[in-house]
């Protein structure tokens, strides 16, 4: 029976992934935040000159790269990821609230 797909589950499997290999001793989390940056202009590499993606099938396995290198930058730091992103949730709905923002693209300092 499959594993079910949770970020929990899927952290351990990064984590066991990493120690089998033995590649945590290459990961300090500035290189992680490297690798990310890598990943994330991997992903944006496929929307180069063009509102659609060069390679529409190679999105989901940038996007999925990105994710392992977040998830693997939140367990080398000890970063609760889903805790810091309800914080991070709930202050953006303070700083910018529907009847301010509904349809404005603007920042909420530039208001
Ligand atoms: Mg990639």
């Amino acid at each position: 029976m499959a594993t079910e797909l949770t970020l929990a589950n899927l952290q351990q499997r990064i984590s066991n992934l990493v120690s089998e290999r033995d590649w945590d001793q290459f990961h300090s989390p500035k290189n992680l935040a490297i690798a990310l940056s890598n990943e994330v202009a991997e992903l944006l590499e496929l929307y180069m000159w063009s509102d659609e993606p060069r390679k529409p099938e190679e999105v989901d396995k940038e996007l999925a790269d990105v994710l392992y290198y977040v998830l693997l930058f939140a367990s080398k730091t000890k970063i609760d990821v889903l805790q810091a992103l309800s914080e991070k949730l709930a202050e953006t709905e303070v700083k910018y609230p529907v009847e301010k923002f509904k349809g404005n693209a603007k920042k909420y300092s530039d208001l």
